[in-house]
């Protein structure tokens, strides 16, 4: 069996991956609160986690793999956007969960197995808090319950840090119903104007944190393999939902291997509102950036590095990407699929992927797979080229496409490509019939107007006395050229 190896938190280390039940491989990510659209950091962890459930399915199976992401549907922000909109809370939690899967399925990410919202598991909350109270790891105030660190030996273990440095360091928020500066809230009050749910300590709603803790146990169990999300999360957010989840379950374990990548920037600067370059997914596709290219720049990062969202990267994700379109086409017209079998994953990109996820490694292998694709067809392959050892190169590449989730949206990006070519076609044949037409004429007003047309949409006209070009240049937009069909 294939050895996966992965940097865990937790160690520091780089570890061997031993699965808790190989037959079913599980892992809890930290979803997104749903109150507005993904940015394209949150689009990060996603990406990152979704090329490690198929890493997984390749290497056990595409059934012996259970992933679950949550979506935080009771917040206070969600709670300050309703307030700010008129509108409900549940259309506004619904309609941007919806966004969010649009958009990450744009980005090429599977669903997860299970993606619990936390409004539904409140019943599961409030009996593992009344567990924490019974064994003295929380305790009940002002109608608040809060969770004792104090209570909690290893607190801080996965961060590193000491209850006297987090306290320095955070900025806890002081409370006289506290005992300690850092424990922090499980439960607490609402108002009648605030989402609330019957409890023994009144009506009242959850903290963040003891969320994950109950769906991930309702889900996965008390001792599951992986926990990932972003590393502005492992405090105190992580943090917490160790503590509430060992001491719930002492001696459970919790998560063996936790996961969490750097943080997106963009052009060398945090991406804010206030420095204007925050833009979220659905603005890059909205202005033509394909998915492909949004996954590809990502994944030429390694997860555990901070990223850069560049101009640049993005213009040369969408060349690489058009220099795979050809390999694609052979493999197609061969009627490769892509598949299942970690054996059918090129090489290369099966050691590189087991390296922690050396997923910058693997793009680099999936480039010579393609390349290896191309010469086969061409006859001038390594050894014999014979017509076997192609159709082995195509399943390959494909399936080396797949395990990074590239496969689907790569044929959405020919299909585009070839519909841009008709376009392209069509609007050239009116050109050259509106310029024959003007040199009779000498009115040359439909030439000019469809030359506007074209530069607008990025195309570049070449003309001769005898032929005209129309050449797409890096901001063609067909969108703009359909319109002038
Ligand atoms: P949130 O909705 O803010 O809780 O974030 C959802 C996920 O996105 C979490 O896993 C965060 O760690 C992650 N995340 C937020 N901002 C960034 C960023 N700039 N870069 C990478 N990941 C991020
Ligand atoms: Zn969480």
């Amino acid at each position: 069996m294939t050895t996966i190896k992965l940097h865990n938190t937790k160690t520091r280390k780089r570890e061997e991956f031993v699965p808790i039940d190989p037959e079913n491989v599980r892992m809890y990510v930290c979803g997104p609160t749903v109150y507005d659209r993904a940015h394209l950091g949150n689009a990060r962890p996603v990406i990152v986690f979704d090329v490690l459930y198929r890493l997984l399915r390749h290497v056990y199976g595409p059934d012996h793999v259970t992933y679950v992401r949550n979506f935080t549907d009771v917040d206070d922000k969600i709670n300050a956007r309703a307030a700010e909109s008129g509108r409900s809370i549940a259309e506004i939690t619904a309609e941007t969960t919806q966004w969010f899967l649009d958009d990450m399925a744009a980005v090429g990410a599977l669903e997860p197995n299970e993606m619990p919202r936390a409004t539904a598991y409140i019943p599961q909350m409030v009996k593992m808090i009344e567990g924490l109270i019974a064994s003295g790891h929380a305790y009940a105030a002002e109608g608040h319950v809060l969770f004792a660190v104090e209570s909690y030996k290893e607190y801080g273990a996965l961060s590193g840090r000491s209850i006297d440095d987090m306290i320095a360091g955070a900025r806890v928020e002081v409370a006289p119903y506290k005992r300690n500066p850092m424990d922090f809230v499980l439960w607490k009050p609402s108002d009648a104007d605030t989402p609330g749910w019957d409890s023994p300590w009144g009506r009242g709603r959850p903290g963040w944190h003891i969320e994950c803790s109950a769906m991930s146990y309702e889900l996965l169990g008390a001792h599951f393999d992986i926990h990932g999300g972003g590393n502005d999360l492992m405090f105190p957010h992580h943090e917490n939902e160790i503590a509430q989840s060992c001491c719930a379950h002492p001696g459970s374990g919790f998560a063996n291997y936790w996961l969490h990548n750097e943080m997106l920037q963009v052009e060398g600067k945090k991406m804010s509102k206030s420095l204007g370059n925050f833009f979220t997914v659905r603005d890059l596709l909205d202005q033509g950036v394909p998915g492909e290219v949004i996954r590809f720049v990502m994944l030429s990062t390694h997860y555990r590095k901070p990223m850069d969202w560049t101009e640049k990267k993005r213009e040369e994700a969408e060349k690489t990407l058009d220099a795979l379109l050809s390999p694609l086409s052979i493999a197609v017209a061969h009627r490769a699929v892509p598949s299942n079998a970690w054996g059918d994953v090129p090489k290369g990109i099966r050691e590189t992927l087991i390296e922690d996820l050396n997923t910058s490694g693997a793009l680099t292998c999936l480039r010579a797979s393609a390349e290896l694709v191309g010469k086969l067809a061409e006859g001038r392959g390594p050894g014999e080229s014979d017509g076997a050892t192609l159709q082995v190169a195509c399943v390959e590449f494909l399936t080396g496409l797949e395990v990074l989730g590239l496969y689907e949206l790569m044929l959405k990006r020919a299909a585009r490509k070839r519909d841009n070519k008709d376009l392209l076609d069509d609007v050239h044949l009116r050109f050259v019939i509106a310029r024959n037409l003007a040199m009779q004429t000498k009115d040359f007003s439909t030439v000019d107007q469809l030359k506007a047309g074209l530069k607008q949409a990025g195309v570049e006209v070449r003309m001769t006395k005898e032929s005209v070009e129309l050449v797409p240049g890096p901001e063609f937009n067909p969108a703009i050229l359909e319109a002038l069909k």
